[in-house]
């Protein structure tokens, strides 16, 4: 049967969608089919732009103002609500995110519906066909959804390009959440937002990520210094998150982020298919590391066999003197 509905859950932020939504968003308006988004939040004008200026979209469902509530319950509570009274899309895409994969399991559990997580490509072979990559990224597992019901897929940032391609906003429609149940009364207590200078990891165009091969911790300040100066984004392999030196949110990989910036440079960094999986789609990618048999040398544009403690200052001169 031919894609004819597909909903997008877009997730607020600062007024905007997320960049993941709004990937999902285009991905979605290419199988031609009616594409829907569903939100949350008091004042969404601005997004129904975005829902119709990326996915196309004619309708953003919003669930409305939580009032301090996770997202998961009243917004899984308000898609099975939706699905009961306009009926059941082909698929419901969600971005993989804290809040995303609350609703997913949420909604599978209200929907009867089983969930297709990790998802890292999608294709129309009458129906959708997802794609996950096992094994560290070196295989891909294809799967589809089977019986009765929208197919509830979750799907990895930076799976596919957000480009805006035109389209008027969306008509923006009511979707109160039905019976929240017991855990409906769970509220945000507090929340800390980490401090951040210069673009985000998952954004940067250039990315400058610093491994093991960085020997202490202190030296880290080489690739904040590094990115710094080339305006991008510091990241790090998970031997050294798991280490203590860096917070978890700079880890680049299959368990960390995903990142496909123009450049991406991997100091002392192995090139474990784990960290790999989450920066080979990187344009350009230049690695540091003594060991000329290391692994990501199989993967670089341009490998530099050498000390990170001398290459890495030199570099740092190099951009300094260049202004
Ligand atoms: C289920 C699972 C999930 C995982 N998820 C992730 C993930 O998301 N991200 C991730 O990164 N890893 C992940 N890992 C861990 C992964 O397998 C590797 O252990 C990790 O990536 C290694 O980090 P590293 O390259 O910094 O360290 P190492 O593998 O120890 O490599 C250090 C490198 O530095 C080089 N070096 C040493 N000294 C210098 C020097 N002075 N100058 C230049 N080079 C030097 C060495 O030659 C070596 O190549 C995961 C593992 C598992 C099992």
């Amino acid at each position: 049967m031919p894609l004819s509905n597909i909903w997008v859950v877009a997730e607020p932020s600062n007024g905007s969608f997320t960049t993941t939504s709004l990937e999902l968003l285009c991905q979605a308006r290419t199988y031609g089919a009616t594409v829907s988004a569903v939100t949350w939040g008091e004042d969404v004008a601005s997004l129904a732009a975005q829902a119709g200026e990326y996915g196309g979209a004619a309708t953003l469902y919003n669930v409305g103002a939580l009032g301090g509530a996770l997202p998961g319950v009243p917004v899984a509570s308000a898609i099975a609500a939706l699905v009961a009274s306009v009926g059941a899309p082909d698929a419901i895409l969600i971005p993989t995110s804290y809040d995303g994969r609350d609703i997913a399991g949420r909604l599978s559990a209200r929907l009867d519906r089983p969930v297709l997580t990790n998802v890292s490509g999608l294709s129309d072979q009458s129906g959708l066909v997802t794609e996950h990559p096992v094994f560290g990224g070196s295989q891909t597992v294809r799967a589809h959804f089977t019986g009765e019901g929208p197919g509830i897929i979750v799907v990895r940032a930076k799976s596919f390009a957000a480009e805006p391609a035109g389209g008027s906003p969306a008509a923006v429609v009511a979707a109160a959440p039905g019976d929240l149940g017991s855990t409906g009364g769970a509220t945000i207590a507090t929340s800390h937002v980490e401090e951040r200078v210069g673009p985000k990891l998952e954004e940067a165009a250039v990315v400058v990520s610093g491994g093991r091969g960085l020997g202490e911790a202190d030296k880290y300040a080489l690739i904040e210094e590094t990115a710094k100066l080339l305006k991008g984004a510091a990241g790090a392999s998970r031997a050294i998150v798991d280490a203590g030196w860096v917070p978890y949110s700079h880890q680049v990989g299959q368990t960390g982020k995903t990142v496909k910036p123009t450049v991406y440079i991997a100091c002392g960094i192995s090139g474990a298919t784990q960290h790999m999986v989450g920066m080979k789609g990187s344009k350009n990618i230049v690695a540091i590391n003594k060991d000329p048999d290391a692994p990501i040398f199989q993967i670089a544009d341009l490998g530099i066999v050498g000390d990170v403690h001398k290459v890495l200052p030199a570099l740092i001169e190099a951009l300094k003197a260049r202004g």
